[in-house]
């Protein structure tokens, strides 16, 4: 989950900390700033996936439904009477924390329970250029998380779990009020906690919502999940927060965050393909990857970075690269990162990326201000 300001470059190599910390474009293999940093429209990249993707089973969440796909089973979300077969995890293993909350009558791990729990549903401006657009993004954020960041932005929502339940129906009013208030598209922050509700909601107002679903999540997602969502979701918002597993231990809870979100990450890629944008430079469809830039973390956001350059090929996902670190929350407990991150750090990792030929987007280094936080005060919901 992430907000940005309008301050954008929209390549790495044009943003001057990239210019004035150049030298990690010496060390990056192959190392060449983009020429024409113009996303390919390629139907002929090999997809990554085919040769990675995940091999959990497909009875692991046996469980939950699965007939909420537009996909293979997109009308599959009734029964012949017409009723929903959506069923409330009763041994919740929706996320990889599989806490087993009979999620009926209780709460899980992430705080999720019985019903959709929502903050807020309004335009939202501060997404990436290709999201917000001029419009803005009808963005409902879901209360409640499965990670535990100590630094989250948005921790009230998230680990306070402030927030309104709501039935699936209402969810899927909110849907429609966003289309209809102009939004470019329908924004799910932080969803997967509430797939199966999401994906019922989604299916209420098939055919009625004609704007592109955008899935914004933490990175720390099951495929089988995931999978849920195929056929609803046509733009994937992924963090990919760490690949050290002690920061990702001491940060958020998971030290398995990044075997986790390798695969997750994957999975969205095989899904929705690489990026298609609209001829008013809108994302259509495809995988925005997000990193946000720690304090003493470049060595970790370089990892970060060469797995996404090994993993997919040039142009299959679009890389958002994010400065606006700011210490909330919980920062302080832990003193190297309760502070924002210098110019120097998020320099060297904004070179490094363009020295791997990374396309998508950046922030201006002064992104990092707590105004960007949206109120959650339940408008809309
Ligand atoms: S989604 Fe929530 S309730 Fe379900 S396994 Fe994860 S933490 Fe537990």
């Amino acid at each position: 989950m992430a907000f940005f300001t309008p301050k954008w470059y929209n390549t790495f190599g044009s943003c001057p900390l990239a210019v004035a910390c150049g030298a990690y474009l010496e060390t990056a293999p192959g190392a060449v700033l983009p020429q024409n940093p113009r996303i390919l429209g390629s139907k002929t990249l090999r997809l990554a996936w085919e040769t990675s993707r995940t091999t959990e089973s497909e009875g692991e969440a046996g469980h939950l439904p699965h007939h909420t796909r537009y996909g293979a089973q997109r009308a599959g979300g009734r029964d012949r009477e017409g009723e929903s077969r959506m069923k409330i995890p009763v041994n919740c293993k929706l996320c990889p924390r599989e806490c087993g909350s009979d999620r009926r009558t209780g709460i899980g791990f992430c705080g999720g329970g019985a019903q959709v729990k929502v903050a807020r549903a309004a335009l939202h401006f501060w997404e990436e250029p290709c999201i917000s657009g001029k419009q803005g993004s009808g963005t409902v954020f879901f209360s409640g998380c499965p990670l535990k960041c100590c630094f989250c932005q948005n921790y009230t929502i998230s680990a306070q779990n402030f927030g309104k339940e709501i039935p699936v129906s209402r969810l899927a009013e909110i849907f429609l009020e966003l289309q209809e208030q102009g939004a470019h598209n329908i924004n799910l922050v932080n969803p997967m906690h509430f797939a199966p509700w999401v994906a019922e909601a989604l299916e209420q107002v098939r055919g009625k919502l004609k704007i592109p679903v955008v899935c914004n999540t933490g990175g720390y997602d099951k495929v089988q999940t995931l999978r849920m969502l195929e056929g609803y979701v046509d733009i994937y918002l992924p963090d990919l927060k760490y690949a050290d597993s002690a920061r990702a231990g001491r940060y958020s809870c998971a030290p398995d965050y990044f075997a986790v979100a390798q695969k997750a990450i994957t999975e969205m890629v095989r899904q929705v393909g690489p990026p298609v944008f609209g001829p008013d430079g809108m994302l259509q469809k495809g995988v925005v990857i997000r990193h946000l830039a720690l304090p003493h973390g470049v060595k970790d956001s370089i990892q970060v970075l060469q797995w996404i350059a090994q993993q997919f090929a040039k142009g299959e996902v679009l890389l958002s690269l994010m400065s606006q670190y700011t210490p909330f929350f919980r920062s302080g407990e832990f003193p190297e990162i309760n502070r924002r991150i210098s110019s120097y750090e998020y320099g060297k990792v904004l070179s490094y990326a363009a020295g791997l030929g990374l396309e998508g987007y950046c922030q201006e280094k002064s992104s990092a201000k707590e105004e960007y936080t949206p109120d959650f005060d339940l408008q809309g919901v």
